[in-house]
């Protein structure tokens, strides 16, 4: 089940994906998302599965990643207007890299090395950032917080 912010367990850091978890509900709950909604990736702790895995669908095949590192990004960035599925109706820029590579598992443990660029990786950026327990509206929340104080 889509987990929807403020759900606290989005702010938690996920652990690392071990061969004999279980993460079919996962695959099988993230191929849904992603088919019948216009997003383009999601990480396990938005399905309320706390392990670093996330799915993106990239030219029209839904890939996964697990225990993913970033293993090189670019100095160059660009503002990225973004969105997440779980918080609904909210969009902000996000300052992202332009290019990213990423060193991770597939689903049979293979580990194999992903480039990206632009919106791929400012979207696997925002994937790695579930993971680690950050969301798109971090920096806001703190300010609003200031202000109304
Ligand atoms: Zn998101």
């Amino acid at each position: 089940m889509l987990i929807i912010y403020p759900n606290k367990i989005l702010k938690k850091k996920s652990s690392y994906l071990r061969k004999n978890d279980s993460f079919n509900n996962f695959i099988n709950e993230a191929n849904d998302i992603l088919k019948l909604n216009t997003n383009i990736g999601i990480s396990g702790v938005q399905l309320g599965f706390k392990k670093r895995i996330f799915a993106i669908k990239y030219k029209k095949k839904i890939l996964f990643f697990i225990n993913p590192e970033i293993i090189w990004k670019s100095n160059e960035s660009n503002f990225y207007s973004e969105g997440c599925i779980s918080i609904p109706d909210f969009y902000t820029k996000k300052n992202r890299s332009n290019f990213i590579k990423i060193k991770a598992f597939n689903l049979l443990f293979k580990k194999k090395i992903f480039f990206a660029k632009n919106l791929y990786s400012a979207c696997i950026q925002h994937e790695i950032d579930h993971l680690n327990g950050k969301l798109i509206n971090d920096g806001l929340i703190a300010q609003f917080g200031r202000a109304s104080v």
